[in-house]
């Protein structure tokens, strides 16, 4: 037996991850259709019969992303399926800019509850529900067509309200700070150079977790006055 035999062997354990290892340091993003227990966990939780586009267009969208802390972590996205690659390859750029994300759980962890996501500083895409400045329409992200990128460090500023709540103390946004999204940065270019909009872009209110894509003419409006509204939307029930 050679000197080097059991060095190489100890190399070859050392190499191979641990079962319940963290998932490899580098970007992982893949498309998948929407799995049983999403359709299951959806309906009634964000999505319900009526809404525009059925759960079959939808896809989801498996993203590792770096949290605060700087560890890679998993996240999920829902998604409508003509833009779900392309949603891949957005957040290869965030990853690969370091751009922290806290948290990507699809919107039926919360109960179909957009002011409990935000408060939890989730970012989240697919959410069938009315549009939070105009409630005789739908939200585009009611066509998996939107993405809401970490509330907190990003809020939306509409009727002299901050929501999330928490999102007031980043208020300024001059004060460049990380996870945040200011015009003209890596962020806002990894999105804005596909053809995304950007709410912190709008005139009258300011959504600077808000992007959007629209991928061919849609109709928002909406008689559905059963739906749930967005994040500053009272609610009917508790
Ligand atoms: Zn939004």
């Amino acid at each position: 037996m050679s000197f080097l035999g059991p060095l190489v062997a100890a190399a070859l354990a050392l190499a191979k991850p641990a079962p319940g290892a963290e998932p490899p340091p580098g970007f992982t993003g893949r498309c998948e259709p929407l799995p049983r227990e999403f359709h299951e966990g959806l309906v009634g939780n964000g999505y319900r019969e009526g809404c525009p586009v059925p759960l079959g267009e939808l896809r989801l969208a498996r993203i590792t992303h770096r949290d605060f802390q700087g560890k890679v972590a998993e996240g999920q996205l829902v998604v409508h399926r003509e833009i779900c690659e392309e949603v891949v390859e957005i957040f290869r750029e965030l990853f690969e800019l370091g751009f922290p994300i806290e948290k990507m759980r699809p919107i039926h962890h919360y109960a179909g509850d957009d002011r409990k996501s935000a408060a939890d500083n989730n970012t989240t895409a697919f959410h069938c529900r009315r549009s939070t400045g105009k409630p005789a329409e739908f939200s585009i992200h009611s066509f998996g067509l939107a993405i809401d990128v970490n509330p907190r460090q990003n809020p939306y500023l509409v009727n002299e309200r901050v929501i999330p709540e928490e999102g007031r103390a980043f208020l300024d946004r001059q004060q460049a700070r990380p996870g945040m999204i200011q015009r003209g940065d890596g962020a806002y270019r990894a999105f804005i150079g596909r053809g995304w909009r950007w709410g912190g872009d709008w005139k009258k209110t300011r959504d600077y977790q808000h992007f959007e894509r629209q991928i061919r003419r849609i109709t928002r409006k909406s008689d559905r006055g059963d739906l749930p509204g967005g994040a500053s939307s009272p609610r009917s029930s508790p």
